[in-house]
Formats: C-alpha cells, structure tokens, sequence
C-alpha cells in the first residue's frame, strides 16, 4: 500500500512497520527540501497509528472521523506547531507551552501527537528545550519534526531521532505519476515535473492553481524581456517587482523555477540533446541563447539558479538574491 502518496516507497515503508505499537519509537525527524512531501507524509502517518479502521496493518481507512480529523489537523490529540506568522523563528515559549500539554494523557487515542514543522528555524533556547522532551519523553507521546536537513538541527536533538530522509524524484518519474494520478498530458506533467524540481508537493501546490499556467508563460515572457534589457533595466525590473508583490519569496522561487526549465532546455540545445524541450512554446528564442553561449556558460547558469531556490528556502534576502541572479545573466540583442 502507498498511503495514496506519490513516491517516497522506502520512507512509507519504514513509517508503516513504525506505526505498529510494539515498533513505534517517541521522535521522528522527516528531512528534505520545502515541498518535497514532508508534511503530507507525517500526517499520513499520524492517521496510520490513530486510524481506528486500518484496512491492513500500517495502513489507513482515510474515512473513518479520526482520519478526517487528522487530514484536516483538527484532532485533538495532533498539536502542531508552526513558528509563529510574521516570525521567522520558533521561540523557547511556543515549546514550553507544548511541552505542559504533551504530559497530560491523550483525550481519545493511544498516542499524543506534536508534529513541529520546520524545525530547523528554532532558535538555540527552543532547540534545547525541545531537548528535555527527547531526553525524558512522556509516555503515550510521540514528536514529529521536519527540516530541510538533518545538519540544520543539534546533533543532541536529531541523533533522538529516527530520522526519514525524502529526496525529490526523479523528473521523469514524477511526471510519470502525475500523468497517471492526475490525468495531465505527457508535455503538461514533464513541465510541471520540472517546475518543481521533483518535489512532490510543490508540484500538487502548482496543481491546485488554476492560474499557473498563464503565470507560468508569464514568468517566460519577463525573462525573455530580461535578456534584452542592460543592467540598469535588471535592476529597475527588481525593483518593480519587489514594490508590486507582498509575498517576494514564493513569487521569487516560482519565477526562479520557471527560468530554470528555459536554461534546462538552453543545455539541452547546447548538448545538442534528443530529449524534448519543455518549453516548445520558446524555441526560437531557446535555440538562438544557446547559440551564444558556450556549455560551461549554461551550466554556470543553472547552477546559480539552483543556488539561487536553496538561498530563498533559507531566507537569505530576496531582493539580493535576485539582483545577484539577473546581473549575471548574458546580455541578448533582439
Ligand atoms: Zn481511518
């Protein structure tokens, strides 16, 4: 059984065998890039102990109420505990206040469960009050963190945790599933596939936006305009678009991600590679960048995008690490 995810085999897996009562152990760590799954399948797991319908052993009904509940985080056994909107740190005080409630029994399930998101944004003081809770875990109370990696958190803390590591898919693999689960064409789940950059939730995200394609082919069109500009137009552009969006960051990945798949395609032309271009749509405009440009240039380019998505995850300034980006671009005459 897959838990009605995509991908992840082995994490699955690993959490079914956990989710029995005489394995389940107090702290899990589940690692990987934002919108890889992480938080999906801690949730799938959370219904997979609680679950008081499993059709087999490790697996959930998805119907019963415990499982409704859990799905829509409103069971009052599940606490999670997300850092706080307009914050970008967990703060020691958000873990005290969860650690009184983890001691008390739970109301209606066998387990009492804190899921702490992100935890790689806890501040010293947090992480080691957290510490006291892994080192003398009540009984009946089960801890899930997520980060982004297990280096990003005191080795005090992850080495108390059994720890699941999730890597994005393959590209070919993911839209190979998101054709079939989702009944996208072969052209439409290989662009969002690579849009995502295997991540399995950041490409359900973008399925769920009605408006990504034509934000998409947006995206295309500034960067095409981009490429014509000198430095100062790049600039002004930053400047602009930094004035006109309130939410930078995610506007910044999505943009960055969409240029990603043209550059993807400029060293596919370059490699004079058989693989299809995702972007048809620009091919002239693909062909004739690629002809100016040499095969270490390209994949300088690519690289500083891929850089560039790690950097926004990480909170490192957005308007700066647009600026850096798009300065380095090559110049195109029209
Ligand atoms: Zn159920």
């Amino acid at each position: 059984m897959s838990w009605n995810l995509l991908g992840h085999e082995t994490a699955i897996q690993f959490l079914q065998i956990h989710s029995q009562p005489e394995k389940v152990r107090h702290a899990y760590l589940i690692t990987g890039a934002e919108g890889v799954g992480r938080e999906t399948l801690a949730l799938a797991f959370v219904k997979a102990l609680n679950c008081t319908n499993p059709p087999t052993k490790g697996d959930f009904c998805g119907e019963c109420q415990t499982c409704r509940q859990i799905e829509a985080q409103a069971y009052p056994d599940l606490a999670i505990l997300r850092v706080a909107e307009g914050s970008r740190e967990l703060k020691i005080e958000q873990i005290r206040a969860m650690q009184q409630s983890l001691a008390l029994a739970p109301y209606q399930s066998k387990y009492r469960v804190v899921l702490i998101p992100d935890f790689q944004r806890a501040t010293l003081g947090a992480s080691n009050a957290l510490l006291k809770s892994l080192e003398e875990p009540p009984s009946r109370a089960i801890l899930i963190l997520t980060a982004d990696a297990r280096e990003s958190l005191l080795e005090t803390i992850s080495s108390r945790c059994e720890v699941v590591r999730l890597r994005p898919m393959r590209i070919d693999d993911l839209a190979k599933e998101l054709q079939e689960a989702h009944g996208l064409s072969e052209s439409e789940s290989r662009k969002l596939a690579q849009l995502a950059g295997g991540r399995v939730g950041t490409a359900i995200h973008y399925l769920r936006d009605e408006d990504l394609l034509e934000k998409y082919n947006d995206a295309l069109d500034q960067l095409e305009e981009i490429l014509g500009f000198n430095l100062r137009g790049r600039l002004k552009y930053v400047e602009k678009l930094q004035k006109a969006k309130g939410q930078a960051r995610e506007t910044y990945s999505f943009l960055i991600a969409t240029w990603l798949t043209f550059w993807r395609d400029v060293l596919i032309c370059s490699e004079a590679g058989e693989v299809p271009l995702v972007n048809l749509e620009k091919e002239e405009l693909i062909r004739q960048t690629a002809a100016g440009l040499n095969l270490q240039q390209v994949a300088g380019i690519l690289q500083r995008h891929e850089e560039a998505l790690t950097m926004l995850d990480q909170y490192v300034n957005s308007r700066l690490i647009l600026e850096n980006l798009l300065l380095n671009l090559p110049h195109l005459e029209s």
